[in-house]
């Protein structure tokens, strides 16, 4: 840049020089050159350092090479020490090559000769240039990064699954949400062996396939991933490529995953519940309507039995009898549970547990089972007498049909509370040391029409337990061991009651 262009810079300069002689020829010198130099002396290390320390920086630094008591070197020290970045020159009267590649050295930016200050402006330009080149590149790096800060924390925080592999489907990133997703949060670092290819066969594919020929799935797709404890979930995924046009393995990939098990569960469960539904409607208006003419056949059967009967048809009219009696039973377990139940009232389950003995006494001393009662609840509880009566005989008629001769049951109440929803209630159990249930059974008992008892069982008894106690927002779970050679079997009911039961029940 000519002198002429610079007419009124401002040019604020730290010169380090014991000399006002020298100090004034090179003011004059830069103010000739067209600078407006504001020039602040220093002559020791204590003010050097306040000129550091100074809200207001200069833009360049000049330092005579020897001063009494102070010097360039050390003021360059300084400099470097405060990790400012600012022009600093150094400035000699006597140039010796040493001193010149040892100023240079220790990161002064350029050295002048004073006798010789043609070389101090265009120098000083240079330096201002650079240090301003350098700053705007800090500035843009640390916009860089802050914008890079912030995509990350973004995509750490969002709920969908993030991986990125590269050209060989390895997954070299994946955000908070897919290591959570995966089962992998907290697990350290990701292995070489976490490919896409593991954790989804359908997002392996459609890996090869994008690396291979380019082409990617336009829209999202439904798949099964596999998590770190080797659970499965429904999932839909996703892919986009990061750098398209990468060679191989430089080539990224990155796949957005979503759960979807929760969606699939509830979607599920209105499949269960309208499934449910339909069933006991069904059922209870076929029981409804075959009521009446089945009352009349067993009016017929019972008034024949009653005539003279070769021994042959009695036998056979017998046999009509006792499977019209099951019959009868269906259609009277489904009816009382659809029919319009009375209002809920306070009742007694230690008192309904002994009438509901009493009804079976006969069965249990037939057989030999023995019954022991721990009654140990506040036992009133808001409720449907007749419903919750019958839920207790399916339970024990359930645990006299699983017990042997001579075996054993036990109901237990007890005050309950259930910390999840904070109500108080009562605990009720039914257990029995009988045959017990296997997995496959234990999970379907609670279906209609359920039963591994062929002929004899109606498959409607557990069905109405549960249907019974959830519209009483109560539980009811199972526990159950079969009965193996070596191990004996047993089940436990256990159902919990809330005290307090609101309007809609
Ligand atoms: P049902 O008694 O007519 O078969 P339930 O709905 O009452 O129908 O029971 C369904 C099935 O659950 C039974 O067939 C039986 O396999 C199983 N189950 C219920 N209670 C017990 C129990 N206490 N011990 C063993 N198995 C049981
Ligand atoms: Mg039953």
């Amino acid at each position: 840049m000519p002198a002429e262009d610079l007419i009124s810079t401002k040019l604020s300069v730290v010169l380090v020089e014991d000399n006002p002689d020298d100090a004034f020829l090179i003011e004059r010198h830069l103010r000739r050159s067209g600078f407006l130099p504001e020039v602040v002396r220093v002559e020791t290390s204590a003010e050097m350092l306040g000129v550091l320390e100074a809200s207001a920086l200069p833009d360049v630094i000049l330092a005579d090479y020897n001063l009494p008591n102070f010097s360039g070197p050390e003021a360059l020290q300084l400099l470097k020490s405060s990790s400012l970045d600012i022009p600093f020159i150094m400035l000699s009267g006597a140039v010796s090559e040493e001193t010149a590649v040892s100023s240079m050295r220790a990161g002064a930016h350029d050295y002048v000769s004073k006798q010789n200050l043609t070389r101090l402006v265009p120098a000083i330009e240079r330096e201002l240039k650079e240090a301003s080149t350098r700053r705007d590149r800090l500035a843009a790096e640390l916009a860089l990064r802050a914008s890079e800060a912030r995509f990350h924390s973004l995509v750490e925080a969002m709920p969908l699954g993030l991986l990125i592999s590269d050209g060989s489907g390895r997954v070299n990133y994946a955000n908070r949400a897919a290591q959570r997703l995966l089962g992998y949060e907290g697990a350290g670092a990701l292995s070489d062996s976490f490919t896409l290819a593991s954790i989804c066969p359908a997002l392996g594919e459609a890996q090869a396939l994008a690396m291979s020929s380019l082409s990617i799935p336009s829209e999202p797709f439904e798949a099964v991933c596999t998590t770190r404890d080797g659970e499965t979930l429904e999932v839909l995924i996703g892919i986009a490529f990061l750098n398209e046009h990468a060679a191989g393995r430089q080539r990224q990939l990155a796949a957005f995953i979503a759960d979807l098990s929760l969606q699939k569960k509830s979607e599920e469960m209105l499949r269960r519940t309208e499934k449910l539904a339909v069933a006991g409607r069904l059922a209870a208006s076929i029981s409804h309507e075959i009521n009446n003419p089945l009352e009349a056949i067993t009016n017929c059967l019972y008034l024949a039995v009653g005539t003279d009967l070769p021994a042959e048809a009695r036998t056979y009219i017998e046999q009509a009898q006792r499977e019209l009696d099951r019959v009868a039973h269906i259609t009277v377990q489904t009816l009382r549970f659809y029919r319009a139940s009375t209002r809920p009232s306070q009742i007694d389950v230690n008192e309904i547990i002994s009438t509901v003995l009493t009804l079976v006494e006969g069965r249990l001393r037939l057989r030999g089972i023995e019954v022991m009662q721990e009654l140990r609840a506040d036992p009133n509880v808001f409720a449907h007498d007749g419903e919750i009566r019958q839920v207790l005989a399916n339970l024990v008629g359930n645990a006299i049909d699983a017990v042997a001769e001579g075996g054993r049951i036990v109901i237990r109440t007890s005050s309950s509370y259930d910390w999840r929803q904070e109500r108080r209630g009562i605990a009720i159990t039914v257990a029995d040391n009988g045959y017990g249930m296997d997995l496959a059974t234990r999970k379907r008992i609670f279906e209609p029409f359920f039963t591994t008892k062929g002929m004899t069982g109606t498959g409607l008894g557990l069905w109405i337990c549960s249907e019974i106690v959830g519209k009483h927002h109560g539980r009811i779970r199972v526990r159950s061991r079969k009965d193996e050679g070596d191990s004996d079997g047993g089940t436990v009911f256990k159902i919990f009651l809330p005290v307090e039961q609101d309007a809609s029940v």
